[in-house]
């Protein structure tokens, strides 16, 4: 296992532009998250603490990680991430050093956020769990939470689908206090979510990503996005049997022909189940 690295810590490149649907979840995010980053002088005036932890919870692949990611990009925020089950270490006591670790790196590069992934398997409610370490870890969370100094200057964000599996203790005052549920998308949402990932594509004119949006009932961002490299993929298949693939570069009279048709989402589309039944089939 490796110590952290200072290269952990960097300013992604994701906008809200990058977000389809979930605009009540941007607007929350804006006002709990980047309001107190960029001002905290605001919640001086008013005298009261800003939010330390926001807890985004919902079904995987709507885009909690994208979220985070974004308010860091927007606020010029450092991003450092914490893979939950990663950072659980069998050695006494290296699970809680690379906690403080990350905290303390967090806060000599602020404004900074901290992303944790799957924060219930790190933070699982102490009474449910057998293992030491995870014990340990709960309650050095909890003490370094408690301990932010930066105020304001640092935001915890914590990811989860299962809100309830995660030790109360994190949940009360001054800890993960505030709460986004990320739900998966309806048809405008799916539209856009379409719509970004089609951004760079040469879309025939015949592609109705209307249309796409009212079949992919089910599907969530991560699935949209599939969808769509799936359906470029598949363009190209089309064309490969034209193409020479001797050829040094492709000419750009050939690479101008390329485009993706209305079939190649079809063909796509029917070799791909949404995650939500996916896992409806799973549990059966
Ligand atoms: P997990 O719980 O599995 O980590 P998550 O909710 O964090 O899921 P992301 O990792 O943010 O989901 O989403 C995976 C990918 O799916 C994103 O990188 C993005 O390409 C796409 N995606 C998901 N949701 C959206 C969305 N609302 N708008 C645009 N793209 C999305």
């Amino acid at each position: 296992e490796k110590p952290v690295k200072e290269d952990q810590a960097s300013i992604p490149k994701v906008t809200y532009e990058d977000i389809g649907g979930l605009e009540e979840e941007v607007k929350k995010v804006r006002e709990m998250i980047e309001l107190p980053l960029r001002h905290p002088e605001l919640f001086e005036r008013l005298g009261v603490e800003a939010p330390k932890g926001v807890l985004l919870h919902g079904p995987p692949g709507n885009g909690k990680t994208l979220l985070a990611k974004a308010v860091a990009g927007e606020t010029n925020a450092n991003f450092i991430t914490i893979g939950g089950p990663e950072i659980m270490s069998k050695f006494y006591g290296e699970s809680e050093e690379r906690l403080r670790e990350i905290f303390k790196q967090a806060e000599e590069n602020a404004p900074s956020i901290i992303f944790i992934d799957e924060i219930d398997s790190i933070a699982p409610k102490r009474e449910d769990v057998s293992g030491e370490t995870e014990r340990r870890v709960v309650a050095q969370l909890l003490s370094l939470m408690d301990g932010l100094e930066a105020r304001g200057k640092v935001v915890v964000i914590g990811a989860t689908n299962r809100p309830n599996a995660i030790d109360p203790a994190l949940r009360r005052p001054g800890r993960f206090d505030r709460e986004i549920e990320i739900n998966p998308p309806n048809k405008d949402g799916r539209l856009e979510i379409l719509q970004i990932h089609t951004r760079g594509m040469p879309l025939e004119s015949e592609v109705s990503l209307e249309e796409l949006a009212d079949l992919t009932h089910g599907y969530v961002g991560a699935d949209l996005s599939a969808l769509c490299k799936e359906a470029a993929i598949r363009s190209l298949r089309r064309i490969l049997p034209d193409l020479d693939l001797e050829m040094e570069s492709i000419p750009i009279e050939v690479l101008n022909k390329i485009t993706v048709k209305r079939e190649d989402f079809f063909s796509a589309l029917r070799e791909m189940q949404p995650s939500a039944l996916r896992e409806v089939l799973v549990e059966k």
